[in-house]
């Protein structure tokens, strides 16, 4: 089939070159010309593992190509996903103003009927707004609307994105008529073929609500344990323990169980923030949701209340913190907890020195010179008051404790990742806080 992809940043690059993998033809179209230009000469311009492999492996084959050009990419096309993004506005609600673009820019340039699949998250009821805006722009033409409007929400995680993509656990359509079911079952026949997983045929409102939830039920897993972890710290209990207990039973699953820094990212936190503006608009309130969100505003400013009770004064010490980015093997930094910790630190007047293994570039741009670069873990630690762990990138649990011991200037330890034993630190003769123990 002829796909178009409109956006194609995180999501929508994965989801081209996963449907050229599958034997469409693909097209991708995005505003930014840099990104484009980077794309045509066969380089991805974000840290996503698998990616850049699949990309060129599709153009080479002939069956991906991207452009600027949104007529170029919209003219001959069977399916159309849009992928740009929703980011919150001020007020925390959905900035859905790209989608509404993305959509007229269907309508002004496919000439024939198509199929307009939203894959970027969106708030129940956006594809009736699709549609909506889709029938207005035809009428003004004096035509009848000829698209149908989907919703085909995606799952992937950053880091893992084409592995969750090309094995996804389930694929969610949400469609109002048998055709456009057709064509999107269709679309992914050649995957299923490969791979069996649930595919979930319902409803464009049903589908949209899907994504919401997911998220929005993830993060409140998150809080969850971070909120035991709270408790652990105050009691002696060990949240660890607590946590692989827990996930031993089905019921609950050990994924998401992890105490830390608390959740982040570019999905999470605007998600969250836009179930609780969706269901509010509709008259419910999702309190659960708010107070999800308050215990991840308190498991991000753990580090600093611990740096403060182990160093007293932190704005006269170097700190070193590792890793930036909101999870391993990625290079995003959106809404990663990270910020929050090294914004306090900087604020602070503290000598921060930064490392992550594939971030830095945009640990630059954010901060400039009011943060010191470190090219190595190493460096960052080697003198220092005291390390901070944000990400838990596996290359930080490869540094022994008593390497640490070693490097530092005092001998403190905040671990917000659990990326080393406790036992083991302290046994180094190290000052330890580790979420989730005393
Ligand atoms: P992104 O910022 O990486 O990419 C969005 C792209 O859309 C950018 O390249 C941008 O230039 C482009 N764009 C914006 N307006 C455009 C227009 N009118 N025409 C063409 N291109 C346009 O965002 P992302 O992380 O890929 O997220 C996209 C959507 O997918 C969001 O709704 C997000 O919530 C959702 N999502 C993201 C993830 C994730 O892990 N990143 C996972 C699932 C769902």
């Amino acid at each position: 089939m002829n796909v178009a992809v409109i956006g194609v940043g995180h999501v929508g690059l994965v989801t081209a070159a996963t449907m050229a993998k599958i034997g469409h033809n693909v097209i991708g179209f995005d505003i930014d010309e840099s990104k484009i230009e980077s794309l045509r000469t066969g380089v991805v311009p974000f840290h996503e593992p698998g990616l850049q492999e699949l990309f060129v492996e599709g153009m080479e084959a002939g069956r991906i190509r991207v452009t600027t050009e949104a007529a170029e990419a919209l003219g001959d096309v069977d399916v159309v996903f849009i992928c740009v993004g929703t980011p919150r506005k001020e007020d925390g609600s959905p900035n859905l103003s790209y989608v509404q673009a993305a959509a007229a820019m269907v309508s002004t340039h496919a000439t024939r009927p198509t199929v307009v699949v939203e894959k970027s998250t969106v708030p129940v009821q956006t594809g009736e707004r699709i549609r909506q805006a889709l029938t207005l722009q035809a009428q003004s033409r004096g035509e009848a609307l000829a698209h149908d409007v989907v919703s085909n929400p995606e799952f992937l995680k950053e880091g893992t994105a084409v592995e969750d993509t090309l094995y996804p656990d389930r694929i969610v359509v949400g469609a109002d008529s048998p055709a456009a079911h057709g064509v999107m079952r269709r679309l992914y026949e050649p995957q299923l073929a490969n791979h069996d997983c649930p595919y979930v045929a319902t409803d464009v409102k049903t589908a949209e609500l899907i994504k919401h939830a997911s998220n929005a039920f993830l993060a409140t897993k998150i809080s969850f344990i971070n909120a035991v972890a709270r408790i652990c710290e105050a009691t002696g209990a060990d949240v660890q323990t607590v946590a692989d207990a827990m996930g031993h039973d089905v019921r609950i699953g050990r994924h998401f169980l992890n105490a830390g820094l608390g959740y982040g990212g570019s999905c999470f936190p605007k998600d969250v923030e836009a179930f609780i503006h969706i269901a509010a608009d509709i008259g419910y309130d999702f309190g659960m949701l708010r107070e999800t969100e308050r215990i991840n505003r308190e498991a991000k400013r753990w580090p600093i209340g611990q740096l403060r009770r182990l160093l007293w004064n932190i704005g006269d010490k170097t700190i070193a913190v590792l890793g930036v980015s909101f999870k391993p093997h990625t290079d995003d930094i959106r809404d990663a907890p990270a910020l929050e910790v090294i914004d306090a630190l900087v604020a602070e007047g503290s000598t921060v020195r930064v490392h992550d293994p594939v971030a830095l570039p945009h640990v630059a741009e954010r901060w400039g010179r009011s943060v010191v670069l470190c090219e190595t873990a190493e460096d960052a630690v080697r003198g220092a008051h005291a390390v901070v762990t944000c990400t838990e990138w596996p290359e930080y649990g490869k540094i022994s404790p008593a390497q640490l011991a070693d490097w530092l200037e005092f001998p403190v330890v905040v671990d917000a990742r659990k990326v080393w034993d406790v036992d083991e630190l302290t046994a180094q003769g190290l000052n330890v806080a580790s979420v989730g123990r005393q």
